[in-house]
């Protein structure tokens, strides 16, 4: 009966072709989303085993936070920056599922996270999620909750208005930019918890400030946070 079983994975396999993301070989079935060659080359920061550390940094003086951290270091065409491109610009939420999970596995295993109440994603503004069709956060905080049974809280925070991308500017002017922009509408969800705040990429921090402070504003509240990647 063996070959029976080999030609009904070789039709799985024709009609939901699983290939790695990073270098397209055939992918066994124990293989989720990248080869075995392909996840070793992911550089991990193992942040979330380390405090003090750069993220932690970052929010220095700027934010009350217990811990945070990134997962990945982002480099300019790495597998890291094809699997980012994938969830951001490509519509393919599985490369979103993936780095979560991985994120919500490094989560797990840290002695720092573990009184997190629930996780909030960092709200996208609404222009960019109805030309994406999604929040990235969000999609990363599902994935990360797949492995790590943590609440996420979707409708506790909102992002008011429309700010463009202010890549050309300088720290200073883009806090004052990002002020105001969150609101927290749901203050007895989060009230005497324990927040993780995730979103896909930490550069300066000024946005994930920007909500954080909004949420510390909470009586009782914790925050932390998470990202999948750091970048310089
Ligand atoms: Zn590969």
């Amino acid at each position: 009966m063996k070959w029976i079983q080999q030609i009904s994975e070789a039709i799985d396999h024709f009609i939901f072709p699983h290939t790695c993301l990073g270098c397209s070989s055939d992918l066994l079935k124990k293989e989720d989303l990248l080869c075995t060659s392909c996840f070793a080359q992911l550089p991990f920061t193992h942040f979330f085993n380390q405090s003090p550390n750069p993220i932690e940094k970052i929010f220095y003086g700027r934010l009350n936070l217990e811990h945070a951290a990134a997962n990945l270091f982002f480099t300019k065409d790495s597998l890291l920056q094809q699997l980012m491109v994938q969830l951001k610009y490509r519509g393919n939420k599985d490369a979103g599922y993936y780095l979560g999970k991985l994120m919500g596995l490094s989560l797990q295993q840290s002695e720092y996270y573990q009184t997190i109440d629930a996780i909030i994603p960092l709200p996208l503004n609404a222009k960019k999620e109805f030309k994406r069709g999604y929040n990235q956060a969000q999609i990363i905080s599902e994935g990360i909750s797949i492995v790590w049974n943590k609440p996420i809280l979707n409708h506790a925070v909102e992002r008011l208005i429309f700010t463009e991308t202010q890549t050309h500017e300088n720290r200073i002017q883009r806090w004052k930019n990002m002020e105001g922009v969150f609101t927290v509408i749901n203050e007895d969800a989060i009230k005497n918890k324990h927040i993780l705040l995730v979103d896909d990429v930490v550069t300066t921090g000024a946005t994930l400030e920007s909500c954080g402070a909004e949420i510390l504003k909470i009586d009782g509240t914790k925050l932390s946070i998470a990202t999948v990647a750091y970048t310089l």
